[in-house]
C-alpha cells in the first residue's frame, strides 16, 4: 500500500471517524488506517441473545439532548431511550449490604458519605490542589466499601491514583441509551468512510517533510498524521517514531495511564427483576466483593454489572467463567437466587487486554490533571492527536472523543492552510 494524501488518521473509533469527516468538510483528503477488523473502537455492541443487545464499550449517549450522537441517531433513524429519567440521580440509587437493602438511616447516612466526599474532591479541585482523591475523602467511613468501589468503576483506577483536578473537570451525567447499541449507532455513522481495516500503524516518520507511516500493507505518505489511538497504545510503544517524541509528550501520555472497567452483560429467559427492579445499584459485601449494576436499563432482561480498578483487573485476569459466576452472584445479592436459573448466558469484557486499547479509557495521575492540554498539543504542525483522553469535560466518553476529532481536524485545516 502507498498512497498520498493530505491527512493520515490512525484509527477508526469516534475521534478517527469524526475527524475524517470533518477533513473531508474542509476539503482535506486523508487516509483513515485502522488495526483491527473494524470500525467503532470502544464502541462496540454485541447480541447477548436474539434482539438483545449489550455494549462492551460506551453504552450511554452522555448529557442526553445535547449529546451530539442524538442528531446522528435522529438522522439514521436509529432509536433512543429519550426518557432521561431520574434513575442515576443519588437520592434513587438502591444499596445492599451483604445482600440486603439498606434500612432508611443506613441510606441517609450512606448518601451524606457520597456527598460529603464529592464535595470535598471538588473543594480541592477548586484550590487547585492536585492530588488523589484518596487524600481528601475519609477512608475509615462505613460506607466508604461501596462509595470507593463505584469511582473505581467510574475512573477505571483506584482512588489512590485518581487526581482531584482532572475528576472534577469531567462534566456530564449518564443519558439516553441506545436500544440496540451505542456500538451499533457508532459503527452506522462511520459506514460510509472508507477505512483500511487491519492495518496497523507500525512506525510514524517525520525526519523528512511531511509524515510517512508504515504498516503491515506498505507506507503511507501525508502532509500531517492525526493519532486517535488510546494512551495505552501509545505508552505501549507499539507505534514507534522517528524522530522520538518530545519530553512533555512522552510525560503526557505516562501520566494519563488506561484505567480499567469491565462489565458483564447477563441475560435472563424472562424479566427476573419485577416492576419496580429497574434501576441503578450499588452491591458490596464486608468481605470485600463489590458490583455497581444497571438493571433493566434499555428495557430488557439484562442486567449490566460493573467493576473497576484492581478489583476489575484482578477478576479479568480470573477468566470469563470468574466473571459470569462473579456477576450472578451480584445480580442475586439483589434479586435472589431464583435469578439463577433464569441465566441465559452472559458476554464479559476484558478491556485490560484488549490489544487494541489497553484499557477502558485515560485517567491522569495524581498532580497530573493538566496533562490532557499536552496529549492535544501538535507537534511540528505534522503530528496531531486526538480522542478521548485528550479532552476536558468529556474525558472517557463517546461524544467527547467526537469532539475532539473534529476540532483536531479544523486545527490541521487551519495550520495545513485551506481556511
Ligand atoms: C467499559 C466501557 C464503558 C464505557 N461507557 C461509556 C458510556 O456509557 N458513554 C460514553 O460516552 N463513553 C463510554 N465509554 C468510553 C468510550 O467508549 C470511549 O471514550 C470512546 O469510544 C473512545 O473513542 P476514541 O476514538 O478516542 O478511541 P478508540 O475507540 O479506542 O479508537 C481508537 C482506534 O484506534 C485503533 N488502533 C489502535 N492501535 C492502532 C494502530 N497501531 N494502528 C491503527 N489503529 C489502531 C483501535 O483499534 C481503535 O479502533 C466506555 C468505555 C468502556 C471501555
Amino acid at each position: 500500500m502507498s498512497s498520498d494524501c493530505d491527512v493520515i488518521v490512525i484509527g477508526a473509533g469516534a475521534a478517527g471517524i469524526a475527524a475524517a469527516k470533518e477533513l473531508s468538510r474542509q476539503g482535506l483528503t486523508h487516509t483513515v488506517i485502522e488495526g483491527s477488523h473494524r470500525i467503532g473502537g470502544r464502541a462496540y455492541s454485541e447480541e447477548v441473545a436474539p434482539g438483545a443487545w449489550f455494549d462492551l464499550g460506551c453504552a450511554w449517549l452522555v448529557g442526553g439532548a445535547v449529546n451530539p450522537f442524538v442528531p446522528i441517531a435522529d438522522a439514521l433513524g436509529i432509536e433512543l431511550g429519550k426518557d432521561k429519567d431520574t434513575m442515576f440521580e443519588l437520592e434513587n440509587h438502591r444499596f445492599y449490604r451483604n445482600g440486603e437493602p439498606l434500612n432508611e438511616e443506613q441510606r441517609a447516612a450512606c448518601v451524606r458519605y457520597y456527598e460529603v466526599s464529592d464535595e470535598a474532591v471538588f473543594a480541592a479541585a477548586e484550590d487547585k490542589r492536585d492530588v488523589a482523591i484518596a487524600d481528601v475523602i475519609d477512608l475509615g467511613h462505613e460506607f466508604a466499601p461501596p462509595h470507593v468501589g463505584g469511582l473505581a468503576t467510574s475512573w477505571g483506577m483506584d482512588v489512590d491514583l485518581v487526581s482531584t483536578t482532572d475528576s472534577a473537570s469531567s462534566v456530564g451525567e449518564l443519558g439516553y441509551a441506545v436500544l440496540n447499541g451505542y456500538g451499533n449507532l457508532v459503527a452506522a455513522w462511520g459506514a460510509d468512510v472508507p477505512v483500511s481495516l487491519n492495518t496497523r500503524a507500525e512506525r510514524i516518520d517525520w525526519s523528512g517533510p511531511g509524515v510517512t507511516v508504515e504498516t503491515p500493507k506498505g507506507t503511507i505518505r501525508g502532509r500531517a498524521v492525526l493519532c486517535t489511538v488510546s494512551t495505552g497504545v501509545l505508552a505501549s510503544g507499539e507505534i514507534t517514531f522517528a524522530p522520538g517524541l518530545p519530553d512533555w509528550k512522552t510525560e503526557a501520555i505516562h501520566n494519563l495511564p488506561m484505567g480499567t472497567e469491565n462489565k458483564m452483560g447477563v441475560h435472563f429467559d424472562k424479566d427476573v427483576f419485577g416492576p419496580d427492579g429497574r434501576g441503578h445499584y450499588t452491591t458490596w459485601h464486608d468481605d470485600g466483593d463489590m458490583a455497581k449494576i444497571h438493571a433493566c436499563v434499555m428495557g430488557n432482561n439484562i442486567a449490566s454489572v460493573f467493576v473497576g480498578g484492581r478489583h476489575g483487573v484482578w477478576l479479568e485476569k480470573q477468566g470469563q467463567q470468574a466473571g459470569h459466576d462473579f456477576a450472578v452472584d451480584r445480580c442475586a445479592d439483589i434479586f435472589g437466587n431464583d435469578i439463577r436459573k433464569h441465566v441465559t448466558r452472559s458476554i464479559v469484557t476484558a478491556w485490560e487486554s484488549e490489544p487494541w486499547t489497553r484499557g477502558s479509557w485515560a485517567c491522569a495521575r495524581p498532580g497530573h490533571g493538566h496533562q490532557r492540554t499536552n496529549l492535544k498539543r501538535a507537534i511540528d504542525d505534522r503530528l496531531f492527536f486526538a480522542g478521548e483522553a485528550t479532552v476536558y469535560g468529556g474525558q472517557g466518553t463517546c461524544d467527547g472523543a467526537y469532539v475532539s476529532g473534529v476540532e483536531t481536524a479544523q486545527e490541521i485545516a487551519v495550520t495545513l492552510g485551506v481556511k
